[in-house]
């Protein structure tokens, strides 16, 4: 039997914020770290790099590789943990091997749906949310010239991107009318799409497979109309849901996600979630809600740490941001991409070809925004939008040409940057705090 002070369960962004977390204010007490991957933690959103041959793990790696001892964290890696015992504070992980925890982490982030079609356990058939997914997709392409991604969200269009990259003739096919769908309205995503096609991928919308057909392995799938596709791969990114398994079935509440409060305590005592795998506040929509990005699971994971080590502090409550580049295509979008039927609700967008963009108000309020093809204001309004900025006296200048900080009214920059606005400025083109990096790069 092992004994920790501190169990933390998943060697990722979460787990990591709250194991620096506890560090900074608890030096000496035990730090164990169990995750069922075999690697130091890596940042998720870098396994298309990895893909396409343009990042190895060490050039994933979020913490270097010494992280760990340099920390005195114990960690467990390629072991997972099987079960737990709430009230006897216990872990049971592979081999049979017992922990006993006096605060507890939930970290476990989300697991890949897998649709129960026929043919989805043939050889050539692919997730795409760890780096393991990733190598054993490279490991197929020397035999594979054509893939099916099933799914045109953010994963999906990630390995395709990637598959694009390596040579690869692919077709997406997505179930609902629009790929991007949950982060883009749909003047961005008819952009995006506009994109993918001009580097060559065959977009497929309103349909789903079916059926993946082949003998052993793949050659090709069946859509929901009947129609085929010859393809060697496919690759399922159809979503991902929060992995509760540890906490089915016990008194630890579980929504669609763990539920937190504002420690990111769940209502079991010490024991705490974050991540992928929790339900934590969104200061957009006001409530609990599943937010699963990287920022949102590290910082969810630092209010852990602090509190598991007796530092009061509350999550200031994260939203659903995202800044990628796909072939090219600059995206940023945050909070609601469509405006609640409410009164309130406000809409200024502007579209000049490729490039679209617009901000939702509510009672002068930044609730939400996509920018595509010209992000560079997108770090300012998200700002806005993440402070709760009263945008009255200014909002119709947010999409200006020339809005930056400058364009703010006198109090705000003082209130802001605590320096009065200069006579003359250079804007810089996003303050340095307002957009997070979400790739760690
Ligand atoms: C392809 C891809 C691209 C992405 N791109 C972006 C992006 O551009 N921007 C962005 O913000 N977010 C992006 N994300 C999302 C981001 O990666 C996640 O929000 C983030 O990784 C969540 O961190 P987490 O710590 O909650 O969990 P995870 O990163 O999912 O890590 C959880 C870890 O816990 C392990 N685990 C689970 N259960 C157990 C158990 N019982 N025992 C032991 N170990 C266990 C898991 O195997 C995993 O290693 C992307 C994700 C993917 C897959």
């Amino acid at each position: 039997m092992m004994r920790t002070k501190y169990l933390i369960v998943g060697n990722s962004a979460g787990g990591i914020g709250a194991a620096e977390a506890i560090r900074e204010v608890d030096k000496a007490g035990s730090i164990t770290i169990v995750s069922d991957e075999p690697y130091p933690a890596y940042s998720r959103p870098l396994i298309s790099k990895s893909l396409t041959g343009e990042r190895g793990l060490e050039g994933m790696l979020f913490r270097p590789a010494e992280f760990y001892s340099q920390n005195d964290i114990v960690s467990l890696l390629g072991k997972k943990v099987k079960g737990l015992g709430l009230k006897s504070h216990t872990a049971e992980v592979d081999g049979g091997d017992r922990i006993t925890w006096e605060k507890l982490l939930l970290a476990p982030g989300g697991a890949p749906i897998v649709p129960k079609i026929e043919g989805i356990g043939k050889k050539g058939v692919f997730t795409f949310t760890t780096f393991d997914d990733a190598k054993a997709i490279d490991g197929f392409l020397a035999s594979a010239s054509k893939a099916v991604v099933i799914g045109g969200g953010l994963i999906g269009i990630s390995a395709t991107e990637a598959l694009v990259k390596r040579g690869v003739e692919v077709t997406v096919i997505e179930m609902k009318e629009r790929i991007l769908n949950t982060i883009l309205d749909e003047p961005a995503s008819l952009i995006a799409e506009e994109t993918l096609r001009q580097s060559g991928v065959s977009i497929v919308t309103g349909h789903t497979v079916a059926e993946i057909s082949g003998k052993e392995r793949v050659e090709g799938v069946a859509l929901d109309d009947g129609g085929g596709i010859p393809s060697d791969l496919v690759v399922v990114a159809i979503g991902v849901v929060p992995r509760t398994e540890l906490v089915l079935g016990t008194e630890i509440k579980v929504n669609r996600g763990i539920a937190v409060d504002r420690h990111m305590a769940t209502n079991y005592p010490d024991v705490y979630s974050c991540g992928d795998a929790a339900e934590a506040y969104d200061f957009v929509y006001g409530v609990d809600r599943l937010t699963p990005i990287w920022p949102n699971a590290y910082i969810g994971g630092r209010v852990a740490g602090h509190n598991m080590a007796g530092i009061q502090t509350e999550y200031p409550g994260g939203t659903a941001m995202n800044s990628l580049n796909y072939f090219g295509l600059d995206i940023a979008s945050a909070g609601m991409i469509a405006p609640p039927d409410v009164d309130g609700c406000e809409v200024l967008s502007r579209q000049n070809g490729g490039i679209y963009q617009k901000v939702i108000l509510k009672d002068d309020l930044v609730v939400g925004m996509v920018f595509v093809g010209d992000i560079e204001r997108s770090g300012i309004v998200f700002s806005l939008m993440r402070d709760r900025v009263n945008a009255g006296s200014f909002k119709q200048s947010l999409l200006a040409d020339d809005f930056g900080l400058v364009s703010l009214p006198r109090e705000l920059w003082q209130e802001r940057l605590g320096t009065p606005p200069p006579t003359s400025v250079s804007q810089p083109a996003m303050p340095e705090e307002a957009v997070e990096d979400f790739a760690g790069e």
